[in-house]
């Protein structure tokens, strides 16, 4: 079994991120990242700091709007519109969780699609749909540069994908798809779910179950992807599992990614990466 190390992969296309940037910032030009964030809620707060702390670190200019709690819809959407038209800002972020007031698919429906760094926009998924140049969700962009880096081809193979949420299992689907893999996905109504993870040449589960997935549903030297991101206390330690048992596992899959260091540290990373690439191309 060999470990797909997330880790390592996102220091590597972090480097390359940042060379990138310093080339431009040599040009007196610069690329910068928009992020909405509403209320208090703490997790979205702890994802805008290591947000925030990733930017800097990779010289991206980084704007926040912090909005209260009882904001509007359309004053959301105002602030989107000015981020729109200002050449300043490359990405456009909005931090979930909203708040349940919010109607976050008509706010979203409102980012222009080319500073769109988490495809977050029904015009952007709709785009990946068409195989038109497009960013992808930053988790499932991070299983295709996983695999892609660890010389994993997907074309021609068989990829089963547990999960079929909007932000990881059905743009995955596609991303694969477009790569000419063959692709099956199964949720929770799915029959003989074993059964059908166990024709996989490549089985990524994302379906926030923890250690889900065990020997039962893998083929010998299948590749496992794990999306899945849990965290118990376990004597006072906080510790991380996914939603394969990958103990269980481990001797049965040809490469598996771990959690923690799979998944998990690549997702800002290719955020950062789509800003790049918004910069580089529509800038
Ligand atoms: P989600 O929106 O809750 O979607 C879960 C999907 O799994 C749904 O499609 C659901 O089916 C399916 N499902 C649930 N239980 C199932 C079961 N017993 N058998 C088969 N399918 C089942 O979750 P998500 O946002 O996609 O996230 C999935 C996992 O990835 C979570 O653990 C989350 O924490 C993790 N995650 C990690 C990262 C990262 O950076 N590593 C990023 C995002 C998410 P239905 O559609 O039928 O309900």
């Amino acid at each position: 079994m060999n470990l797909i190390d997330g880790k390592n992969i996102a220091s590597s296309l972090k480097n390359e991120i940042k060379n990138e940037i310093d080339f431009i910032k040599s040009h007196n030009d610069s690329i910068g990242l928009a992020v909405i964030i509403v209320g208090e809620d703490p997790a979205a707060t702890i994802y805008l700091n290591s947000k925030k702390k990733l930017a800097t670190e990779l010289g991206i200019d980084f704007y926040e709007y912090h909005f209260l709690e009882n904001v509007t819809d359309d004053e959301i959407i105002d602030q989107i519109k000015i981020l729109n038209n200002d050449n300043k800002i490359n990405g456009i972020f909005i931090e979930m969780p909203l708040p349940v007031t919010i109607n976050k698919n008509k706010i979203l429906s409102f980012i222009d699609p080319y500073k769109d760094v988490d495809c977050l926009n029904p015009v952007s998924l709709g785009m990946i749909m068409s195989n038109i140049y497009s960013f992808a969700p930053c988790t499932a962009k991070s299983v295709m540069v996983l695999l892609s880096r660890s010389n994993i081809d997907v074309s021609g193979k068989h990829v089963v994908i547990l999960g079929r949420s909007n932000v990881v299992g059905k743009p995955l689907a596609l991303l694969m798809l477009n790569k000419n893999a063959t692709v099956t996905i199964c949720h929770s109504k799915t029959e003989n779910i074993e059964n059908i993870s166990k024709t996989a040449d490549i089985l990524v589960v994302a379906i926030g179950q923890k250690k889900f997935v065990n020997k039962n549903f893998v083929k010998d030297g299948a590749v496992i992807i794990d999306v899945g991101m849990h965290r118990d206390i376990i004597d006072g330690k906080s510790v991380l599992s996914g939603d394969v048992d990958f103990d269980d596992v481990k001797n049965v899959c040809s490469y598996i990614t771990p959690v923690p260091g799979g998944v998990g540290p690549m997702t800002s990373v290719c955020i950062m990466k789509n800003c790049l690439d918004a910069k580089i191309n529509f800038g």
